[in-house]
C-alpha cells in the first residue's frame, strides 16, 4: 500500500497514512450525505463531496476501458483530515450506488498532486490493480510522496479502450500545480478542471509550483472550447458543476474579468 506522509505541496494541510486497509464492501452505517449520487450523462458520473473537511470533487467515466472497466478522475483522501470523514469508503459506496463495481475502476487519471485529490489512488492501485496516471511534470513529486505512476501523461490524446474507444484530450493547465491537467472529453462536451477553475473563483496560485500568470494562459486556452459540463475538483460557490454552455461561458467571462486576461 502506498503511504502518504509527505506535506509537500498539500493545500496548506497535512497529509496523513491511511488506516487499515478499507473494505470495498459498503458500510450502510455511514452518512449516505456524504456522496449524492449524480450521473450527469450516459457513462458520466459526479461525486460531489459535501463532507465538513476539506476533500475533492471525483468523477467517473463508466465502461470506457476494455472489459468494461472504468476511468476515475481524482479519488480523493482515504479520511479528511479533522473530523476522519470516511472519504474512500463514501466514495465506493456512491460508485456501488450508481450501479457499478468499484472493483472495475481500472485506471486512475490525477489532475495534480495534492493530497486530497490523490491519496486514495494507492489503495485502488495495491488492492485493484488499477493503473495511475499523471502528467509528467507532477510525477516526480508523486514519487517524492510515496506514489507510483504507471502512465507518464503529456499534452495530447488519451485513447482509452479498443472495443469503444474513448478519446480524452489532455490539457497541461499550470498555474495551480506545475503539472496540473485538465480533461476535455469533447464527445460529451466535458471538462474536468481540476482545482484550475471553480465556479466564479480559480485554485491558489500561492502553493509551491504555482502561478497566476501560466494560470491565466491555462484558462484563456480553455474558454475556447466547447463545453457543456464544467466539472470542478471542489465545491467552491456551487456544488462543483458548472452546467450549460451559456454558464461556462458566462464563468469564463467572470474569471477574464476578474484576472484581467
Ligand atoms: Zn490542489
Amino acid at each position: 500500500m502506498i503511504k502518504f506522509t509527505a506535506t509537500t505541496a498539500s493545500d496548506g494541510q497535512r497529509s496523513h497514512q491511511p488506516d487499515s486497509p478499507l473494505s470495498l464492501t459498503a458500510n450502510n452505517q455511514q452518512n449516505d450525505s456524504l456522496t449524492p449520487i449524480m450521473q450527469l450523462a450516459e457513462n458520466l458520473y459526479a461525486h460531489l463531496w459535501q463532507g465538513q473537511d476539506n476533500n475533492c470533487n471525483t468523477y467517473l467515466i463508466s465502461n470506457c476501458l476494455d472489459q468494461g472497466k472504468h476511468l476515475v478522475i481524482d479519488p480523493g483522501h482515504m479520511k479528511t483530515q479533522g473530523s476522519d470523514e470516511p472519504a474512500l469508503e463514501m466514495l465506493l459506496k456512491g460508485i456501488q450506488g450508481d450501479g457499478l463495481d468499484p472493483a472495475a475502476i481500472g485506471m486512475i487519471v490525477l489532475t495534480h498532486c495534492h493530497p486530497d485529490h490523490i491519496e486514495a489512488a494507492g489503495f485502488f492501485q495495491s488492492r485493484l490493480k488499477t493503473r495511475i496516471a499523471i502528467h509528467r511534470a507532477e510525477a516526480e513529486l508523486y514519487e517524492q510522496m510515496g506514489g507510483i505512476a504507471d502512465l507518464i501523461l503529456d499534452e495530447g490524446d488519451l485513447i482509452l479502450g479498443y472495443e469503444n474507444p474513448v478519446t480524452l484530450n489532455i490539457f497541461h493547465s499550470p498555474g495551480h500545480s506545475p503539472g496540473h491537467i485538465t480533461i476535455y472529453w469533447a464527445a460529451a462536451k466535458t471538462l474536468i478542471a481540476g482545482d484550475l477553475i471553480f465556479y466564479r473563483s480559480t485554485g491558489r496560485t500561492d502553493l509551491p509550483g504555482g502561478s497566476l500568470p501560466q494560470m491565466k494562459e491555462s484558462i484563456k486556452r480553455l474558454s475556447e472550447l466547447n463545453i457543456e459540463w464544467l466539472l470542478c475538483g471542489h465545491a467552491y460557490g456551487n456544488p462543483g458543476v458548472i452546467e450549460g454552455k451559456e454558464e461556462v461561458q458566462d464563468n469564463f467571462h467572470f474569471l477574464a474579468q476578474q484576472l484581467m486576461f
